[in-house]
This record gives structure tokens, C-alpha cells and sequence, in this order.
């Protein structure tokens, strides 16, 4: 085709793409008008519809060779038809030129199809986005620049079209290089015409950043999981479609250990393998796999029983055997499980919270466990929510307390010392006694604070007695957690430095049980005994009870637990294995203490025994300070006018 004959196609396409209606006067009884200079064939009598190139008297065929037009010369005699035609015609050629303008300029997408979907005009815009030629875009098939296999986009375009005239649909625009670009069309469907036009704006790169947007808010950037937010969203949803699903909440046991060995990187990289491991496994049973941060992990099953959560968590416990490989080596990980299920109308933060409580008391009960959420476990975390909180308000508010329970010489019963035992007093001065809430002290982390309280009270005591003239013995117990602190052995030092208590005057109680909880408790025994205060080994006889430790440990004390004293009377097996502990202590060189003596005939059988301290309810109950000044500054007195 002529480039002449192509560009005054285009300019009188322009002016279909227009629409512009074309008066009724103008046009011949063989529907045609002229414009210009040319003749334009008029279709439905209202519209432009195509212009014939070579204008001449007679027949005319357009550029596709099957439309013809009738044309007839102007009545050059008719001056007022010339006249009226020709302001017609300056018109409609202005609205062209500005129509031809806007159309070309920008970088909206523009484009005009006919009803098959064929396009029959575009811009520079459009043609540059899909990479064709103008001359390859005409008569092109629009629906072939789909996805083959997006039929269901078209049937909707199609059906919007037909039915309201108008769609907005997304496609993916195949290009001529075969890459696809992402665009969001605004068609209009003219009937007048019968033609659709098209605005469009290339959104690719919109999209992906909007999609990568979204990616990062909803995924967990280590394991690629679902996040938090995207979980919860979920489970909401799940609730909301009348769904029961069950919650596994899960935690690895000893990842700290990891992380702090073989250092963090190995530690995402175990997280990682384990997201895949627990996204493996969530395929069989549909289940949406997320992380919550840190080694918490979470499954979702969808629609579930408990019968099957618990399936599903044996299943992973199991899964779990094999071990994972890390910079090389080989490590055996074990998860605690906790998990929840929804009853009707139940809420998704409120489930999640009751599979994370079953799985903390599925560590608790020791590593690879699983334990179901269950109204038991809710009263105990309601206890313990309770306690925990006033606990940290007593903290707060130094409502934290000290009773002192004296420590006697057998025979004689004189105080030769005495236990600082904590207490939490309330607001309305009622006492609260360690069986109370030590176990949430130290499950929230708060022993450390309150033993320091305690170290402190204790040691102010101290101090006031030998201001009293009185030098005793004062014993505090140690947690573990407390011996853990990277600072104790410094802080129990200046601790007494600051009360101006003799470090030899403090005894240190611990458990077997604070001994074996981490190799570096020995250490840092040997380093407070380095301070000059002395260890005792508390309620021996409970738990491990090992004569190895009486040998090996740093000790200087041992306190033969109340149990040993109950059954003295009536146990002659009992008695007897309470001499030999006795002796042994003796051969030992360590102090022996018998706690718990209630009555007259355990004190005179321990005494038998060979024992000289005690501590029992028979002798003093735990008292306040001021009792036990008086108790002891008295006694004091009494003795010294004894002596006088
Ligand atoms: P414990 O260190 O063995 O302390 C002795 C406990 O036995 C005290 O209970 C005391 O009141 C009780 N007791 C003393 N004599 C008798 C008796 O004749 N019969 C009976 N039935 N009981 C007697 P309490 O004060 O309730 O303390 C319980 C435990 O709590 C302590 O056992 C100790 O393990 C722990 N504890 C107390 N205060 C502290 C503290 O400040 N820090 C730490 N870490 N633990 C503490
Ligand atoms: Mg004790
Ligand atoms: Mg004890």
C-alpha cells in the first residue's frame, strides 16, 4: 500500500476513532459526505465510517478492496451546499488533527477494535509497548496477544462488553518477542460505531513491585512461610468460613544452643531446613505452615479434629528423627509441640495464644512432647498469668519480703542462725509463701530479681544484728537461674561489700537440682566460695541424692531434707540410712543441718543420731526480722547475765 494512501487512511481513522456524527444534511441520498477535499462514506447515516482514497464520480473501493462507496462530484453550482459542506469539513478536520493529537501523544496505550476483535487503529504507544510495526498491527487479532489458555478472561471481556458496554480488564500482552507485559484497559464497546476503544497503561512494573510488596508482608523472609500477620489472617478466615481448624504451635528445643555454638548463620540455616521439613509434611495434610519468629513455628489444619492434630504431631515429632546437616555436621533436633482446637466461634489470637501455653508446658514435661490445649491447662495458665502479674507488681512496688527461719544447736537450741525464706506480701498485708508462686517466678524469669531482693534484705538483717552485738549465721537460697547470671559471683560480692556482712557469716543453699543444671555451675561455686562464704547443699535426700556429689561438689554444708526426719520414728531403714548420712558428712568434714523437725522425739532422735544443727517448726517457725531480733538480742542478754 502507498504511503500516501496509508497516511490518509490513518487521518480518517482518526476521525472514526472520534465517532463523530456527521449531520444529516450533509449526507447523500447515496450516504456519503464529503470532507475536504474527499468523500467519506457514512454508515447507520450518522457516522464517518471509512474514507475512499481517489475521490472520483462514481464508484470508489476502500483499502481492503471489498468496501466500495458511491461518491459523486460536489455540485460546484450549489453555493450554499459547497458552503455548508466546506465549514463542515474544516470541523470535522480541526477535531481530527486534535483528536489525531491526543491519541498519538503519551504513554497510554490507545487502540480501536473492530467487533471480531481485530485491530484497526493504534498509537506509537501501543505498537512500542508490544514491540509491532504499525503495519503488522493492523487487522492483527487482539485475542491471539492473550495467554492461550486465558480463555475465561476473554468470555468475561466479551460478555462485559456485550452486556454493559464497558470493561476493565487486566491482560497479559504477549509481545512480538513472545515476553509478556502486564495491562489494565479501560474498553468502551460504541455501537454507534461498532467499534471498541481502548485505553490502556502497561502495569508490569507496577505489579511486580506491588507483588513484591506484598510478598515481603506476608512471608517470612528466612523460610519463605507464611509470616505472622499472613497466618493469623488464615486462621481468621478459616473461623469465619465455619471451618474448625486445629493450631500446632511449635518450638525447637535447645535451638539456643545452636545459635550460641555453632553460630547464627548455622542457626538460619536449620531454621530454613526445618520450614521445608514441617512445609513438606503440611502438604498431606492441608495445612498452611507459618513462622512466627525465632524457632516458633506453626501449622494450620484446616479442617481438623483433634484425633487428627495429634496424627499430625506425632508425625512431625517423628520427622523430626532424621538429623539435620549443619556446616557438615550432623545435628538431632527435637520440637515441642502445643496444640489447639477450635471450638465453634472460637477466635484466632485466642487459639494461637492456647497452642503457644501447650507448647510451653510441652517443654516443660521435658523435649520431643506434644501436649493439647485442655481446660486443665487454661485454669493453669490463668493461675499463672495471675501470679506472674502481681508478682511483677510486688517487684515493683518492693512488696517482696523476708521471714527468717532460725537455725538451732542440738542439744540446747540455741540460735545459731537463721534462713532467709522469701515472701510476697499483698496490699492488704496478707503473706504469700514461696509454694505459692516460686514456679511462675522462675518459668517468667523473675527469680533473678527476687533472689537479689532477698540477698539484700537478708544481708541488711545481717548486718543489723552485729550492730546488735550478734554474729550468726545467715543462709539464702540460690535458683539456678540465679547462678546462671554472668554477674552473680560479682554482684554477691559487692552485694556484701555494700552491707558490710562478713562474706564467712553468708551460707549459699542450693539443690542437687541447681548443680546439674548446666556444667558451669561448678565454676562459679568455687568462685563464690573464693569470696569467703561457705555452700550448702539443701534438701538432700530429695531427688539425686548422690554421695558423689557429697564428695565432689564445693560444699560445706549438708541440709538432710524433712522427709528423712518424718519417717525417722517409724522407718528403722530410713534411721539408719540417716546415721550413715550423718556420719559420712561428719568423715566428710561438712556441717550437717536437719530440716523439718516438728516434734520432742524427732529432735532427741536426730540428736541421737549425731546431728548438732537443726531447723523445724518444733524449734522457731519462720519469723520477721523484728522477731528475730528480739529472739536472738535477748537471748544474747539472757546468756550474757547467765555468764555475769
Ligand atoms: P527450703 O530452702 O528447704 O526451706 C525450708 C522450707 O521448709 C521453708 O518453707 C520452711 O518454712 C519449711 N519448714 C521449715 N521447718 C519446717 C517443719 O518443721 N515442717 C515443715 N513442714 N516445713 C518446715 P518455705 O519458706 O515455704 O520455702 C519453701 C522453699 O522455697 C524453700 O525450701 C526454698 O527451696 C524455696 N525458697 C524460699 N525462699 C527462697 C529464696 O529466697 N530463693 C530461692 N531460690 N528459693 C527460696
Ligand atoms: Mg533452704
Ligand atoms: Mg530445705
Amino acid at each position: 500500500m502507498a504511503d500516501h494512501t496509508r497516511a490518509l487512511q490513518r487521518e480518517a481513522w482518526a476521525a472514526v476513532v472520534g465517532a463523530l456524527p456527521v449531520p444529516a444534511a450533509l449526507v447523500d441520498e447515496a450516504g456519503c459526505v464529503l470532507v475536504g477535499n474527499r468523500w467519506l462514506g457514512v454508515e447507520d447515516g450518522a457516522t464517518l465510517l471509512r474514507h475512499n482514497a481517489d475521490v472520483a464520480p462514481g464508484l470508489a473501493f476502500g483499502a481492503d478492496g471489498a468496501t466500495r462507496w458511491r461518491v459523486r462530484p460536489l455540485d460546484k453550482t450549489d453555493d450554499s451546499e459547497a458552503a455548508v459542506l466546506l465549514a463542515t469539513a474544516e470541523r470535522l478536520h480541526a477535531s481530527d488533527h486534535l483528536l489525531r493529537r491526543f491519541f498519538s501523544s503519551g504513554e497510554s496505550l490507545f487502540v480501536v477494535y473492530d467487533q471480531a476483535g481485530r485491530v484497526v487503529e493504534s498509537n506509537k504507544a501501543w505498537e512500542n509497548l508490544l514491540g509491532y510495526s504499525a503495519d503488522e498491527v493492523f487487522g492483527l487479532d487482539s485475542w491471539t496477544l492473550l495467554p492461550p489458555d486465558d480463555l475465561t478472561t476473554r468470555a468475561r471481556v466479551e460478555a462485559d462488553l456485550r452486556d454493559h458496554g464497558r470493561a476493565e480488564p487486566v491482560f497479559q500482552m504477549r509481545r512480538a518477542d513472545g515476553s509478556f507485559r502486564l495491562v489494565k484497559w479501560a474498553l468502551h464497546f460504541d455501537t454507534t460505531v461498532g467499534r471498541c476503544f481502548g485505553i490502556g497503561r502497561d502495569i508490569t512494573d507496577e505489579d511486580r513491585i506491588a507483588q513484591e510488596l506484598h510478598r515481603r508482608a506476608t512471608t517470612d523472609e528466612l523460610t519463605g512461610l507464611a509470616n505472622r500477620s499472613t497466618f493469623v489472617d488464615a486462621l481468621s478466615e478459616a473461623l469465619a468460613d465455619g471451618a474448625l481448624p486445629s493450631v500446632m504451635f511449635m518450638d525447637l528445643d535447645n535451638f539456643k544452643v545452636i545459635n550460641d555454638s555453632l553460630g547464627h548463620h548455622a542457626g538460619d540455616i536449620l531454621l530454613a531446613a526445618l520450614g521445608r521439613r514441617l512445609d513438606d509434611l503440611a502438604v498431606s495434610h492441608d495445612s498452611l505452615v507459618g513462622r512466627l519468629g525465632g524457632d516458633e513455628f506453626v501449622v494450620m489444619l484446616r479442617d481438623s479434629t483433634v484425633e487428627r492434630a495429634i496424627g499430625a504431631a506425632t508425625e512431625t515429632i517423628e520427622a523430626m528423627e532424621e538429623p539435620f546437616l549443619l556446616h557438615g555436621r550432623s545435628v538431632q533436633m527435637h520440637l515441642s509441640i502445643g496444640i489447639s482446637h477450635a471450638v465453634p466461634g472460637a477466635d484466632a489470637d485466642a487459639l494461637l495464644g492456647e497452642a503457644d501455653t501447650a507448647a510451653y508446658e510441652a517443654k516443660e514435661r521435658g523435649r520431643a512432647q506434644f501436649v493439647v490445649f485442655d481446660s486443665q491447662l487454661r485454669d493453669t495458665v490463668n493461675r499463672r498469668f495471675n501470679v506472674e502479674a502481681s508478682l511483677r507488681t510486688a517487684l515493683d512496688e518492693d512488696r517482696i519480703d523476708v521471714m527468717f527461719q532460725p537455725i538451732v544447736q542440738l542439744p540446747g537450741r540455741g540460735v545459731v542462725g537463721a534462713e532467709a525464706l522469701v515472701r510476697l506480701r499483698s496490699h492488704d498485708g496478707a503473706i504469700s509463701s514461696p509454694g505459692q508462686f516460686l514456679d511462675v517466678a522462675f518459668a517468667a524469669g523473675l527469680m533473678p530479681r527476687i533472689g537479689r531482693r532477698v540477698l539484700e534484705l537478708a544481708l541488711k538483717a545481717g548486718r543489723e544484728l552485729i550492730d546488735a552485738d550478734r554474729h550468726m549465721t545467715l543462709s539464702v537460697n540460690l535458683s539456678a537461674s540465679e547462678l546462671g547470671q554472668p554477674d552473680i559471683v560479682d554482684y554477691v560480692a559487692s552485694a556484701l561489700d555494700h552491707s558490710g556482712f562478713p562474706a564467712e557469716d553468708l551460707l549459699i543453699e542450693i539443690t542437687e537440682s541447681v548443680v546439674l543444671a548446666t556444667d558451669a555451675t561448678i565454676p562459679v561455686l568455687h568462685q563464690l566460695r573464693e569470696l569467703g562464704l561457705r555452700i550448702a547443699l539443701d534438701d538432700f535426700g530429695t531427688g539425686f541424692s548422690s554421695l558423689a556429689h557429697l564428695r565432689q561438689l564445693p560444699i560445706d554444708v549438708v541440709k538432710i531434707d524433712r522427709s528423712f526426719v518424718a519417717d525417722l520414728e517409724r522407718d528403722p531403714v530410713t534411721r539408719a540410712l540417716t546415721a550413715s548420712l550423718i556420719d559420712l558428712c561428719t568423715t566428710l568434714q561438712k556441717d550437717v543441718v536437719v530440716e523439718g523437725i516438728e516434734t520432742a522425739d524427732q529432735a532427741s532422735a536426730v540428736e541421737q543420731l549425731g546431728a548438732h544443727r537443726a531447723q523445724g517448726f518444733l524449734f522457731h517457725r519462720p519469723m520477721p526480722f523484728a522477731e528475730l531480733h528480739g529472739l536472738v538480742t535477748n537471748a544474747n542478754r539472757v546468756a550474757h547475765e547467765l555468764v555475769l
